[in-house]
């Protein structure tokens, strides 16, 4: 009995290797095709980040040797955020995680501790930031993770980036050195271009009125006041007793705008604009800020920098 079975399995083995012969005779160039780009996509660095401010940073500074997914988009708010269980496979999958830290993340709780733990190489981009250039939000040790809105801040992010891939693919050091020199020239330029238009702003009007306080890194390296609805995380109600304190601050002082941010619902600003109009002053909605994510991927706005210069001109346009 046994026999037969053997020789059927060797003549269906035949068979199976003489198709696959022929298959891949006749599909010679799509066959190298395929092994092409899955070699040169497997010598990329798979990492994987948080907010898509960050995935920007790590695209500037990784250029054609990573290959990066962001686990959040435009309009995602990183402080009320929940990875999903695909999101927790593209951290544990991936070979270099980077993260804001600071209790940005609120929600992702210790996973990044315990993909650390699993061998996968974590850094936060704020960890070089010494502490005396942080700024408080309690007595606990609690700092603004908002640190984005610095240029100078982001200029020490984007270091941490260029050392996390040095320190992974340090053959390639040289390129992400060179990456790292030429995109800080880049945010050095941006801060001085931007520092000059904010001169057309009085200083009375330089109040940034938002739903969440986003901005007190901007307003600190920029001369602005923030007044916002919020605390620091969206993870908490705006009450109507804020809203009546903040709409009395606003008409007393005469501030010309307000601002909506692209990472939070409306209502809350709308809200204020109709207690402020109730009091007898006529303010405005001066636009959409990126506060905790860029625009989107493919625009001029899904770049820090591109983000950044529309926040600015925004700003002074309502403002001034
Ligand atoms: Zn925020």
């Amino acid at each position: 009995m046994k026999k037969p079975i053997l020789a059927g399995s060797i003549i269906i083995v035949a068979i199976i290797i003489g198709v696959s012969a022929i298959f891949a005779q006749n599909n010679d160039d799509v066959h190298i095709d395929n092994i092409e780009s899955s070699d040169s996509d497997s010598e990329k660095i798979i990492i994987t980040t948080t907010t898509n401010v960050i995935t920007d940073l790590v695209e500037n500074i990784g250029g054609d040797n990573v290959s990066v997914t962001g686990l959040m988009g435009s309009g995602v708010d990183p402080h009320l955020y929940r990875p999903s269980a695909s999101d927790v496979k593209k951290l544990q999958s991936a070979d270099i995680v980077f993260y804001n830290g600071l209790d940005l993340e609120g929600k992702m709780g210790d996973i990044f501790v315990k993909i650390g733990r699993e061998g996968t190489a974590v850094w936060a981009v704020s960890e070089n930031i010494p502490p005396e250039s942080l700024l408080s939000l309690d007595t606990d040790g609690h700092f603004d993770p908002h640190i984005w809105w610095d240029v100078e801040l982001w200029m020490e992010a984007a270091k941490v980036v260029a050392t996390g891939l040095k320190e992974h693919d340090p053959e390639n050091s040289e390129k992400y050195e060179k990456n790292l020199s030429e995109y800080l020239i880049q945010l050095e330029s941006l801060n001085s271009i931007n520092l000059k238009k904010i001169d057309s702003i009085s200083q009375e009007q330089r109040v940034l009125v938002t739903a969440h306080d986003a901005f007190q890194y901007f307003g600190h390296s920029y001369g602005f006041e923030e007044l916002a609805i919020q605390g620091w995380s969206t993870d908490s109600e705006a009450g109507i007793r804020e809203i009546q304190n903040l709409a009395d601050e606003i008409s007393k002082r005469k501030i010309k705008a307000l601002f909506v941010e692209t990472s939070i619902s409306p209502a809350t600003i709308e809200a204020l604009k109709a207690a402020v109009q109730d009091k007898g002053h006529d303010v405005v909605i001066g636009g959409e800020l990126f506060s905790d994510a860029i625009g989107e991927k493919g625009t001029t706005e899904g770049t820090y920098v591109g983000a950044f210069t529309h926040n600015i001109d925004t700003i002074v346009k309502a403002l001034k």
